[in-house]
């Protein structure tokens, strides 16, 4: 399968560069994808380590293109995120959210928030907290079932307007996680003044923890930033059981990755739940 993926992203990728030229046509791929609902969700579960447990899911896109099979986001969301299409595909990914969750709350079984990805130019524009507030009440799903991962670059635009909006969600019950964390515009600044919840290690950094010592350190920094702070602090990428031992060993529990689960159909992660709740 992995094989086949990797096939398809070339075949996508060549299939892209003859459309380059005219980034229109590219543009009007993704709408057509949005028109014609090519786009589905998958959902990562996020373990709690102390305790063996799901405690959330990372919604994360993938395209089901007529010729190309699935294409992952990597390539397409940069090209979306050049203009507005951007937000109508994180408003898809919202409102599918939305839905899921509202159909899993009629089951026997406890469910877990779902985290969503939010490009910047999407928080920043007009509506976005609204847009939220809207969609949460028209399915009359409580704002703790949803969370937000950002990344740092939202922050340097306009400090007062993040405050505005972080604020409005923390009033929906909506929780804030900054994604990548360590690879964008780090300022202890924002970091203090933002009403943030969560800190998200960066792939990178907990790739690196088995390498050479400076993975570990900036992990180890990254936790103990955190803990001062007074937010949590998610690894995500955790692939072997030495990243996964060292992490919890800097006190670090909170894991998303390919060692604990893959990223999961709609079924498949209802299943995980439902087998939790009887354990
Ligand atoms: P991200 O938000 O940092 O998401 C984590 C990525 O790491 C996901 O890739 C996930 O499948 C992958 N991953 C999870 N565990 C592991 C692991 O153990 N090892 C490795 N090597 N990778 C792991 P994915 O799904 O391909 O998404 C790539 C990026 O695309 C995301 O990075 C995010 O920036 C963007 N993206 C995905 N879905 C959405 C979406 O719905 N909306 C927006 N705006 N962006 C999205
Ligand atoms: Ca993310
Ligand atoms: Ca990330
Ligand atoms: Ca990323």
């Amino acid at each position: 399968a992995k094989q086949n993926g990797r096939d398809n992203a070339k075949l996508f990728q060549s299939y892209m560069a003859k459309e380059v030229t005219s980034g229109f046509q590219k543009e009007q791929d993704i709408k057509d994808a949005l028109d014609n609902d090519q786009f589905f969700l998958v959902f990562q579960p996020q373990i709690d380590t102390a305790y063996g447990r799901i405690f959330g899911f990372e919604a994360l896109i993938r395209w089901l293109h007529p010729k190309m099979g699935t294409i992952s986001p990597d390539d397409f969301i940069p090209q979306a995120e050049e203009s507005n299409l951007i937000c109508r595909i994180d408003e898809w990914v919202l409102e599918k959210t939305v839905k899921t969750l509202d159909t899993w709350r009629s089951l026997e079984f406890d469910i877990q928030p779902v985290a969503v990805n939010i490009s910047g130019r999407h928080f920043a524009a007009e509506g976005f907290l609204e847009s939220i507030q809207t969609l949460l009440e028209r399915y009359d799903v409580p704002g703790s079932w949803l969370k937000i991962e950002i990344t740092e670059g939202v922050f340097i635009h306009n400090m007062d307007y993040c405050v505005e909006v972080m604020s409005g969600l923390k009033q929906l019950g909506v929780e804030i996680s900054v994604d990548d964390f360590g690879t964008g515009y780090s300022s202890l600044h924002y970091l203090k003044m933002l009403p943030l919840d969560v800190l998200k290690i960066d792939k990178s950094f907990v790739s690196e923890i088995g390498d050479n010592v400076e993975g570990r350190k900036i992990c180890e920094a990254i936790v103990q930033l955190a803990q001062n702070l007074e937010l949590e602090v998610i690894a995500e990428g955790v692939e072997n059981s030495h990243q996964c031992e060292v992490l919890n060993s800097l006190g670090c529990h909170l894991h998303q990755g390919y060692y604990h689960h893959k990223p999961l159909i709609e079924e498949a992660a209802l299943e995980m739940l439902r087998t939790q709740s009887l354990q």
